[in-house]
């Protein structure tokens, strides 16, 4: 490690001790040393394909059934993954009583796979773990639908109301989901520190929360590999990999 990146984890361990509530937001970056790549990178996977827009879903049965095929493929690609030094270190943060909760744009899980419960994650995004019934909101469990997926080619029908099934996660063109979009707001406007880690800042409105944080007088920390939009108007940008500075916030 060079000298530099020792003295800006050092920076960011006394901002943090100075800090009376931490906000920390996460981005695809934190699961790529999970061995799940991120969204912009070179080579993508999610970019392979022209994404479904929510509408698209909702009036095709072709596009539900492409959706739901693709859907199992990534699955079986990314079925090993566990949390990285990155979730660990923030499931450290946490537990330490500073940091309530961690806004995350993804979906994979994997901050709960760390020891994090529902309510210390606001998932903008949703979760890709589970499925939900667009029509009454009642969950189903992924195997359940890959099973009768896979027996008939369908997916199958809510089994409390018969509405469509999706992917609790939320597509291009779905409204944000209501109750998290409300914590996000709540915890970034009232936190001190607002500490955003793996993410390129360039989807929107997520993207708002740390630029709201700066501007309400918090002080902002970004930990990527990449340079991002709001790197100027940080107060500590830290490019390294997340593992080397995130090794050292595991309890
Ligand atoms: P992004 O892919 O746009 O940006 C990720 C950033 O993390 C990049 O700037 C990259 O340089 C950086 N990065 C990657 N690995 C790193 C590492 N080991 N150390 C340091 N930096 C690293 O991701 P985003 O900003 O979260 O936006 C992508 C969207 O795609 C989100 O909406 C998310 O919901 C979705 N998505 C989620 C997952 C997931 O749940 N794991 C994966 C892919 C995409
Ligand atoms: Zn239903």
């Amino acid at each position: 490690m060079t000298e530099s990146l020792a003295a800006s984890i050092a920076t960011l361990q006394d901002m943090i001790q100075d800090a009376r509530i931490v906000a920390g937001f996460t981005g695809a970056g934190i699961s790529t040393e999970s061995g799940i790549p991120d969204f912009r990178s070179p080579n993508s996977p999610w970019l392979r394909n022209k994404p479904i827009p929510f509408e698209l879903f909702l009036q095709s049965p072709k596009a539900r059934r492409e959706a739901w095929r693709r859907k199992f493929t990534m699955d079986d690609l990314y079925r090993d993954a566990h949390p990285s030094k990155g979730h660990l270190g923030f499931a450290s943060l946490v537990a330490s009583g500073r940091m309530p909760a961690i806004i995350t744009q993804n979906i994979d899980g994997l901050h709960q796979r760390a020891g994090l419960t529902e309510e210390q994650v606001i998932e903008l995004h949703g979760n890709g773990t589970y499925a939900r019934c667009l029509d009454c909101g009642r969950r189903h469990e992924l195997d359940w639908v890959r099973y009768h997926f896979e027996r008939s080619g369908d997916p199958p029908e809510c089994i409390a109301c018969g509405g469509v099934l999706k992917s609790a996660t939320i597509s291009f063109g779905q409204a944000m989901p209501e109750e998290p979009m409300r914590r996000a707001q709540r915890l970034t406007a009232g936190c001190d520190l607002f500490l955003v880690v793996g993410s390129s800042l360039v989807v929107y409105p997520a993207a708002a929360f740390p630029a709201f944080a700066k501007e309400n007088g918090a002080h902002l920390v970004i930990v990527n590999r990449e340079p991002t939009p709001l790197d100027e108007a940080a107060d500590l940008v830290i490019h390294a990999e997340i593992g080397t500075v995130f090794s050292k916030f595991i309890a």
